[in-house]
C-alpha cells in the first residue's frame, strides 16, 4: 500500500503517558479519565463530559437516561454509520429514518419535521464527515414538539456552524475515539452536555449504577457504595484517557493539517469535475473526505484506486438498505432516494495529518486517471 487509508496521531509523548499510567495501581476508571473529561468539556465549552467505551454506548446511555424505549420512535438520518440507528434500537425504540440534503449529506430538517408523530421521542443529528447538521433548525423543531435532540458527533469535535459547536445546542452529544477517528485510543467514547443532571445520570449508568467509582473505592479510606439504578458496564479506563490527553492538546493543529489537505483535494477536484459534498459555512472538523462518482462507476473507480495502492473506504451505504434493517423493519429501496444515491456513489479518500505531499499527489493522480472515461451525470 502506497497510501494507507488512515494513520493515527499517537506520538511518543502519548505513549509515555500510557506507560506511566500502566504503572499506577488501578488502571480502570480513575483520575486520568476525570482529567480527560474535564479537558474535553473545557475544549467543547460545555458543562460536563463522561468517558465511556464507545460512541454507540454514549448515545445509548443518553437515550436510556431519557427513558426512551419500546413503543418510542427515534429519528435518524439514512446516511450515517449504522451505530446512529443501533444506539436507539438497543433501547427497544424504533429507528425512523429520514432522508438527507443532496449537497452535504446532512440530515434534512424538513424531512425530520415530516417524520414526527406522537410516538417520536428524539432526533439523532449526525455531523456527517465533520460538518455540523443544521442545529438551529433542529433545536427549534425539537423544542416545538417537546422531544430530545441527541448529536452523533463521532465525526466532529472541532466543528462550528452558525456559531454552534458540538454539544452546545443538543440535549447531549456523543463522541467516538474509535481507531479511525480524529483523536483515538483504539476504542472509546464520551457524552458531553450542558445538562449537569444528564452528566451525573449517565455517569451512574456507565458503571453499574454504582454511586462510587473504582478510584474513590480504592484510593481513599474505604467507603461503602450503593447501587442506585440498573446500570451498564461502559466506563472508559485510565489507559484510554492517557492516550487521548495529548491528542486533545494537539487537536487544532491536527485539524489545520487536514483542512489544508482537504482544500488541496477540493481545488483539484473542482478543476477536473469530481463531485464532493460541500462545506457550506463555518468550520468542518474534516473527519472524512469523500468523493461522489456515479452509481455505475463507483465500484470500478474504487477498485482502480485500490489497484494504485490507495487506501479507500465507503462512508456509507444508506443504513436502511443494510440487510438487518431490511429484514427487521421491511425497508425497500427507493424510500430514501438521496441517501441511497450517495451510498451508491461515495468513495472515501485518505485524510490524516501525516499524509505526505507526494502521497497527496498520488491520490490526486489516481482519482484523475480513474475518472477517465468521464464519470458523472
Ligand atoms: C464511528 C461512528 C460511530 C460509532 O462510534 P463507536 O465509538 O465505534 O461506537 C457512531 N456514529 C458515527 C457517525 C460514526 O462514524
Amino acid at each position: 500500500m502506497k497510501v494507507d487509508f488512515y494513520r493515527h496521531n499517537i506520538d511518543d509523548a502519548d505513549i509515555r503517558r500510557l506507560v506511566e499510567t500502566i504503572h499506577t495501581p488501578f488502571i480502570t476508571t480513575g483520575l486520568v479519565v476525570a482529567e480527560f473529561e474535564q479537558r474535553f468539556a473545557a475544549y467543547l465549552d460545555v458543562a460536563g463530559a463522561v468517558g465511556v467505551m464507545s460512541c454507540t454506548q454514549a448515545g445509548f446511555l443518553a437515550l436510556k437516561y431519557w427513558h426512551i424505549g419500546p413503543g418510542d420512535e427515534v429519528i435518524v438520518p439514512a446516511m450515517t454509520f449504522l451505530a446512529s440507528a443501533t444506539m436507539a434500537a438497543h433501547t427497544g425504540a424504533t429507528p425512523v429514518f429520514v432522508d438527507v440534503d443532496p449537497k452535504t449529506g446532512l440530515i434534512d430538517p424538513s424531512a425530520v419535521e415530516a417524520a414526527i408523530n406522537s410516538r417520536t421521542r428524539a432526533i439523532v443529528a449526525v455531523h456527517l464527515y465533520g460538518q455540523l447538521a443544521d442545529m438551529r433548525a433542529l433545536r427549534a423543531i425539537a423544542d416545538r414538539h417537546g422531544i430530545r435532540l441527541l448529536e452523533d458527533s463521532a465525526h466532529c469535535i472541532e466543528g462550528v456552524r452558525d456559531g454552534v459547536t458540538p454539544g452546545s445546542l443538543g440535549d447531549a452529544a456523543c463522541f467516538s475515539f474509535y481507531a479511525t477517528k480524529n483523536i483515538t485510543c483504539g476504542e472509546g467514547g464520551a457524552i458531553a452536555s450542558n445538562d449537569v443532571d444528564l452528566i451525573a445520570g449517565t455517569r451512574l449508568l456507565r458503571l453499574h449504577g454504582m454511586d462510587k467509582g473504582a478510584a474513590e473505592r480504592y484510593t481513599k479510606t474505604y467507603q461503602h457504595w450503593d447501587m442506585i439504578m440498573l446500570g451498564y458496564k461502559a466506563n472508559m479506563t485510565d489507559l484510554q484517557a492517557s492516550m487521548l490527553l495529548g491528542q486533545l492538546e494537539r487537536i487544532e493543529a491536527l485539524l489545520e493539517r487536514r483542512e489544508e489537505i482537504a482544500q488541496t483535494y477540493e481545488r483539484q477536484f473542482r478543476q477536473i469535475g469530481v463531485e464532493f459534498p460541500i462545506v457550506s459555512d463555518g468550520r468542518s472538523a474534516r473527519h472524512v473526505f469523500t468523493i461522489w462518482t456515479d452509481a455505475d462507476h463507483r465500484d470500478r473507480v474504487l477498485r482502480e484506486l485500490q489497484g494504485d495502492g490507495i487506501g479507500v473506504a465507503v462512508n456509507y451505504r444508506a443504513v436502511p438498505t443494510l440487510r438487518y434493517f431490511v429484514e427487521t423493519y421491511g425497508f425497500r429501496r427507493g424510500q430514501f432516494p438521496i441517501a441511497e444515491s450517495i451510498g451508491d456513489r461515495t468513495i472515501t479518500l485518505p485524510l490524516y495529518p501525516s499524509l505526505r505531499e507526494e502521497q497527496i499527489a498520488q491520490v490526486l493522480d489516481s482519482v484523475e486517471r480513474a475518472w477517465q472515461p468521464p464519470v458523472g451525470p
